[in-house]
């Protein structure tokens, strides 16, 4: 799960990391107020979206302006309007694909004096299934590209769970940095900070990009994204309610409703399997034959009818969908539910695209049968292979 900047800064706050001092702003009519609390003379007033790349990102809608996502305000007027042009509009960054992504609210945040800007995340490494720090000095820019061009700029070292982070993790920090002296100790500081929200929280994934030095000889975080363990969520209610659902794509959502395993893809071709294995297999085989599924689902082994049909009804609700691919090896799960719901949902929701079912399995007859009696229009086919060629020809390829 993720959460956005101004709640990533305050849950850092709490263990003592730097940060600025800000105010998130839901309305407009309160960005005047907000500013005046923080002062100034200098203000940014920051995008909040599940997604970087904010700063380069542009509005799709002229009156926001070309300047980005994260604009720098010299007064309480500019602040006002600046929050008026970008709140409900419509933010495009490279991590937001070409749709973008609403702005509902914006964090108003005190402008810091960069001297320099600076990288460093913690993730979990599953190699050495410890946490890892990646550091790198070229910081504000994002470090895929620093990965590619100058690799050797990236220093990342991991923690051993039984010691947490010790000093020595701290000065291999400051070191990557070029800091020394009181800074050096402040980096010191930071890194056993974050390493301890980052344990503490169950973080997936911690970045500070960039992590500054302002001209005041103080380490900042400037910027904050932490995604979390949606595995241990249930030991962070506080976490939980930093949710904002209207940041995830609704069809997950309700697929997580009826505790599906459901992830949105770009494709033309819906799948709804039981089995991640199979799931996998068959998004495999549907690009071995040249289309590409709009989904991955998982029913699971011992789905109900009810869940089928809602597993179908999300699938069919994605405009995306050109044509559906049920593919079921009845184990635990039988054929004849598998049938029984689909059916339910096309009577409900209607069936406008081609849907080509193959089950193999327990009570594969009497699921069969099922299917052929509801005179539905269902192409049925005979294996995998068959069931992939079959929906890619009547869809066409991607
Ligand atoms: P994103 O990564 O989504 O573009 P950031 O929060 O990193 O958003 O902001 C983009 C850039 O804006 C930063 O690299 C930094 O140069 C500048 N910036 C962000 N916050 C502040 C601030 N409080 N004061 C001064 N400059 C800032
Ligand atoms: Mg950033």
């Amino acid at each position: 799960m993720n959460i956005h900047e101004y709640q990533a800064k305050a849950v850092l706050k709490e263990f003592g990391v730097p940060v600025s001092r800000g105010v998130a702003v839901l309305k407009a009519s309160d960005a005047g107020a907000a500013a005046k609390e923080l002062g100034g003379p200098l203000w940014v007033v920051k995008s909040q979206i599940h997604a970087g790349g904010r700063g380069k990102g542009k509005f799709k809608e002229a009156e926001a302006g070309e300047k980005g996502g994260v604009r720098l305000a010299k007064s309480v007027k500019e602040v006002e309007s600046f929050v008026a042009q970008m709140l409900g509009k419509t933010l495009v960054t490279a991590q937001t694909g070409p749709a973008g992504k609403q702005v509902n609210r914006i964090y108003l945040e005190e402008g810091a004096n960069i001297a320099k800007e600076f990288y460093l995340s913690l993730l979990v490494d599953r190699s050495t299934s410890r946490v890892a720090f990646v550091v790198s000095t070229e910081g504000g820019m994002e470090i895929e590209e620093v990965a590619h061009h100058a690799s050797d700029k990236i220093v990342t070292f991991s923690v051993d769970p039984v010691t947490g982070a010790l000093p020595h993790h701290g000065r291999i920090v400051a070191k990557t940095l070029g800091l020394a002296g009181d800074l050096a100790d402040q980096a010191e500081a930071l890194t056993a900070r974050l390493y301890a929200a980052f344990v503490a929280k169950d973080m997936a994934m911690l970045e500070i990009n960039p992590l500054i030095v302002s001209a005041e000889g103080r380490l900042k975080c400037l910027d904050a994204k932490i995604s979390f363990d949606a595995n241990a969520l249930y030991r962070h209610p506080e976490i939980l309610a930093l949710r904002d659902e209207t940041e995830e794509d609704p069809k997950e959502i309700e697929a997580s409703k009826h505790d599906l395993s459901y992830v949105a893809l770009d494709g033309a071709i819906g799948c709804m399997v039981n089995g991640a294995g199979l799931a996998m297999a068959t998004m495999d085989i549907i690009k071995l034959y040249g289309a590409e599924p709009a989904n991955f689902l998982d029913v699971g082994g011992g789905a109900t009818k009810d869940k089928v049909s809602a597993a179908f009804k999300i699938i069919t609700a994605d405009p995306q969908v050109k044509g559906i691919l049920v593919n079921i090896f009845g184990g635990i799960m039988k054929c004849d539910v598998i049938a029984e719901g689909v059916i339910a949902a096309v009577k409900e929701v209607g069936l406008e695209v081609p849907l080509v079912v193959r089950l193999e399995g327990t009570n594969v007859d009497i699921g069969k049968k099922i299917i052929a009696d509801s005179r539905l229009n269902v192409i049925s086919a005979d294996d995998l292979d068959d069931a992939a060629q079959k929906i890619v020809n009547a869809v066409g390829k991607a």
